[in-house]
């Protein structure tokens, strides 16, 4: 598969802060890229170098086999999908679609291509019959499509989107996620879209980055960084772990919530990670098997987000274990507060970071 981006030791810093720091990435052309991290972690400046309104202080940036740094972002043949797109107010949809058409550097494409080009992009977008609207009199979420219209109708390479769904409500996001998969696919770009949201990284990428104060913290298809995180630090971004701190003695991990026997370490972990939904809930009376750790904590409280429960235990020493029951395996739990349970896991199943 060929390389659509390449970044070679790509360091950017804004006076004694280093936003990106000797960052190396290579991403396979016509996949969806989902682009994470936790706020400030340099997402926005990784796509504002790649599209070219920063330049690196160090580093290359290489586009289809073509260095680009120091190429104006007009010439880069990138497309770009901001949070807070701004159209053209006083323009119809068909005439903000248009626009890059019509008024970027060099065009010469007759009129009627252009707009069969842009009839063509509305119709894959989903607004069909809204053409001579104003962008004004639509919703939210019509007024997104507008804006990745405007982009794609210019035939990107390559699609930067920067947290493109953080301003629509949880449903329509839904939704957009679906759709922007649906639209990459039959384009066969490479969209890389930038967003905070673990579960939306998940949903969507093909491939998930989790960028970590400035460097790649891990680059993977979602079922691996998922299930393998690679540190300590992609685990807690991905917020489905409970991780203790703690040290290795002999065939136990040992913290302040308790003694976990593990499975020959490689390493020497500083830290253990068990996921939200590996955690069993028992009566406080049942042993565990062989093969299980337990320890026990005390029900505080459930979350219901949709598809799953999320419940929070507090452990003798304060801290709160997690705990998640996805509604299709299981009935929703009805625990008792205040009452203590037995939180059990598979040995195997925990991860062990050094
Ligand atoms: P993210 O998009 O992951 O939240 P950013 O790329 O926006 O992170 O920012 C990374 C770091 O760089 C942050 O600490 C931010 O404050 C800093 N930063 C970003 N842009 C500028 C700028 N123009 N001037 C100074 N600092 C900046
Ligand atoms: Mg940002």
């Amino acid at each position: 598969m060929s390389t659509i981006l390449q970044l070679a030791g790509v360091t950017k810093t804004y006076g004694t802060l280093t936003a990106l720091d000797r960052l190396d990435l290579a991403l396979p052309a016509g996949r969806y890229v989902s682009l994470l991290g936790p706020s400030g972690s340099g997402k926005t400046t990784l796509l504002r170098v790649i599209a070219g309104f920063e330049e690196p202080d160090v580093g290359s940036v290489t586009i289809a086999g073509r260095r680009v740094d120091g190429t104006p972002a007009h010439r880069r043949g990138i497309g770009f999908v901001f949070q807070n797109f701004a159209l053209f107010p006083h323009l119809t949809v068909e005439k903000n679609v248009a626009f890059g058409l019509e008024n970027g550097e060099g065009r010469t494409m007759a009129a009627g291509e252009i707009r069969d080009r842009v009839r063509a992009m509305i119709d894959l977008v989903g607004l069909k019959g809204l053409e001579g609207r104003g962008v004004a009199q639509i919703s939210g979420g019509q007024r997104q499509r507008v804006a990745l219209a405007r982009t794609l109708v210019t035939e990107p390479r390559l699609v930067l989107l920067d947290e493109p769904l953080g301003a629509l409500d949880a449903n329509l996001r839904m939704r957009m996620r679906d759709e922007l998969r649906a639209i990459r696919e039959r384009l066969g770009v490479t969209f890389l879209h930038v967003t905070g949201s673990e579960t939306e990284a998940l949903a969507m990428g093909d491939t998930v980055i989790v960028l970590d104060r400035g460097r790649i913290g891990q680059i993977g298809d979602g079922d691996t960084v998922y299930n393998r995180p690679a540190s300590r630090a992609v685990a807690r971004f991905l917020n489905c772990y409970n991780l203790f701190d703690g040290s290795l003695e002999g065939a136990a991990f040992v913290s302040a919530a308790g003694r976990f026997p593990v499975a020959a370490p490689e390493r020497r972990p500083v830290c253990y990670g068990v996921r939200y939904d590996r955690i069993a809930v028992r009566d406080p009376a049942a042993a565990p098997a062989a093969d299980e750790v337990r320890i026990e904590g005390a029900f505080v409280a459930s979350e219901y987000t949709g598809a799953s429960v999320l419940s929070f235990f507090a452990l003798p020493d304060g801290r709160l274990v997690e705990v998640e029951d996805h509604l299709s395996h299981r009935a929703p739990p009805s625990y008792e507060p205040q009452r203590r349970y037995g939180l059990v896991w598979k040995r195997d199943d925990a991860l062990l970071f050094s």
